[in-house]
């Protein structure tokens, strides 16, 4: 079947003759075969999004339909790979042909030839439907890649396979209850825009640790939780990002680029591969899947990669894993819809943006969430969503910023002026928020301190306190203030400067765990609450301030994990100590 281009409009081509094809079906376009997708389809004309360089195609050209959707392959070899927005391996193709995609090249997006060791997990005679395990392959030191029965398939297991395969062979010959028989190879595919099936969401109640303490003690995300990123330029976007890849209590991270300008991809590109994975010491590639578009590369392509990314996020989701996808920029995604609504003429809503932009966002970051997953066994798996917006001016209020606040429940908000005083990370305690945090206190309360949730909003409600005080400090000085106000000053300011901030490239402050957490937090708010005693007590706020133990409270940071807690006991006794001797009267709290 064949359609005839009638228009080309930039990456959209008009094509006539399309009456027998469906919507998102791929189309190969032009001599030169063009891939590209029906965005839109009226009667036996087609608006098709190409996602190639259609330079030097035209009208009267032919359009192949292939009656197929924008589906990814699935199967070992997605581990380690860099992708393009429709799941073109970047590196196999600046391999074979240089430095760019050179058009209509058909490269599988998985190698056919590679043979993997595939183990069994099912046995002959076993009855298995979608979703079940047949074997499993070490993709990576670190990922075992099981090989699920496909959607729509059950059966009794006739044979299986034991060795090596490569990811077209058969596996597996299953007996359908209709009698017939069906062969599996490891292979899968699945049209990216629909989700992959699961039995149940689940509420999500367990946070995603990130050994960075203002968001586990702040602002916390939930295991298949949902947060944004606003990045304005030099806040420390990427460093944030990497922080998270690398700590983030997560089994397999997938990692969407928009190129900003020029070379940032590329940049992606080059740092990622160099991250290592702290906890395995291997290279951080060995459980990460990257996609990327660079900015050369067509605006249709980038449209489609956050559905690429999040398909393969489902399908390791399904394995039974926990994934940390993140998508940077969804602003950039949101200016390649942007620039295909308007070729298609469509009604633009606000600064041109097409009336389904917050539809379109909401559809990415639903297919997060924790679920139970389709098999036998009831194993869950979750997939966490973090989208970086890059608003132009860090201007919030623009429509794919207020969009992504109106989906997401956690906001990071990075902040220009913190980064500026080399507060990092500088994500502001004052703008930025969790809808988690009530859901995942009980877990915090339960499996850390049962002090934690206390804990948390006492920090903050003295960083709320600290910012008042700070107005009146500007309109009558310090001076006006009372002795308990100043310590609160002193207070929030060790809050922020011994446990906010912290230095991403020291050894030991990178990763803070939850325990660690909890008894750093503990040291100041009990500075607090001797100090708020012993101005009472009659004590001198300058004294209180110059008290030696808090240059130790600063320190805390920097004890390694397995020593933290002998640490944070010598601290707490001295702070006693110093404190009781500042010479006044009265019962101090105990260590
Ligand atoms: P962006 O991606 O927003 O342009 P980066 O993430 O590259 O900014 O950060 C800019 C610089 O800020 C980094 O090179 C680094 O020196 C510093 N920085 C950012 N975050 C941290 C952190 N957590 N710890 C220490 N330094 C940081």
């Amino acid at each position: 079947m064949q359609g005839t281009i009638v228009k080309v409009s930039g990456p959209l081509i008009v094509a006539s003759g399309m009456s027998e094809s469906k919507m998102y079906d791929v189309v190969r376009i032009g001599e030169q075969r063009l891939i590209g997708e029906i965005i839109e389809l009226r009667g036996e004309m087609a608006s098709i999004q190409v996602y190639e360089d259609t330079v030097g195609i035209g009208p009267g050209e032919p359009v192949y339909t292939t009656d197929m959707p924008l589906s990814v392959e699935l199967a070992p070899g997605l581990i380690e790979s860099i992708f393009d927005g429709i799941q073109r391996p970047l590196t196999t193709i600046y391999d074979e042909s240089g430095d760019r995609i050179s058009r209509g090249i058909e490269v599988p997006s998985l190698n056919r030839k590679k043979k993997w060791l595939f183990k069994p997990i099912a046995k002959v005679g076993d009855k298995v439907a979608a979703g079940d395990f047949l074997g499993a392959v070490d993709e990576s030191p670190i990922v075992e890649h099981r090989i699920m029965v496909p959607n729509g398939v059950s059966g009794t297991v006739e044979w299986i396979f034991e060795g090596e395969a490569t990811i077209e062979e058969p596996i597996a010959r299953l007996r359908k209850e209709n009698g017939e028989t069906v062969e599996l190879p490891m292979l899968q595919r699945w049209p990216v825009r629909r989700g992959r099936p699961y039995k149940e969401k689940l509420p999500p109640t367990e946070p995603m640790i990130t050994g960075q303490r203002v968001i586990d003690t702040l602002f916390p995300i939930a295991k298949g939780g949902v947060a944004a990123v606003p990045g304005p330029f030099g806040s420390g976007k990427t460093v944030v990002q990497h922080q998270l890849a690398k700590w983030a209590d997560a089994d397999i991270i997938v990692y969407i680029g928009c190129g900003e300008r020029g070379n940032e991809m590329t940049d992606v590109l080059m740092e990622f591969p160099e991250l290592k994975d702290p906890r395995s010491g291997e290279p951080l590639m060995k459980r990460t899947v990257l996609i990327a578009n660079t900015s050369d590369m067509p605006v249709a392509a980038r449209e489609a990669s956050i559905y690429t990314g999040i398909t393969i996020a489902e399908y390791f989701r399904d394995m039974g894993y926990k994934i940390a996808i993140m998508a940077d920029s969804t602003s950039r995604w949101a200016e390649a819809l942007r620039e295909m609504s308007g070729r298609l003429e469509e009604m633009p809503g606000e600064e041109g943006y097409p009336a389904y932009l917050s539809s379109r966002l909401a559809e990415f970051y639903e297919r997060a969430g924790i679920v139970v997953c389709n098999g036998q066994d009831g194993r869950t798996g979750a997939i966490s969503a973090i989208g970086a917006v890059s608003p132009p001016g860090g201007d919030t209020s623009e429509p794919v910023s207020q969009a992504t606040l109106r989906i997401v429940k956690v906001f990071w908000g990075l902040s220009s002026s913190l980064a500026y005083a080399r507060h990092f990370p500088a994500i502001d305690w004052l703008v930025s928020y969790s809808l988690y945090t009530g859901r995942l206190d009980e877990w915090f309360d339960k499996n850390v301190t049962p002090e934690w949730t206390a804990q948390r909003n006492e920090a903050m409600r003295i960083l709320q306190e600290e910012s008042e005080l700070q107005e009146i400090v500007r309109l009558v000085g310090q001076d006006a203030l009372s002795y308990k106000d100043r310590l609160t000053l002193e207070v929030a300011r060790s809050i922020r400067e011994d446990y906010l901030h912290q230095n991403a490239f020291d050894d030991v402050d990178t990763y803070t765990s939850p325990k660690k957490q909890a008894a750093m937090l503990d040291l100041i708010l009990m500075f607090n609450e001797l100090g708020q005693k012993a101005i009472e007590n009659g004590a001198e706020i300058n004294r209180i301030a110059a008290l030696p133990v808090r240059e130790e409270i600063g320190r805390a940071k920097y004890a390694p994990e397995a020593e933290y807690e002998a640490t944070t006991a010598q601290i707490r006794a001295r702070l006693n100590e110093q404190m009781a001797a500042l010479g006044f009267e009265g019962g101090l709290l105990n260590a």
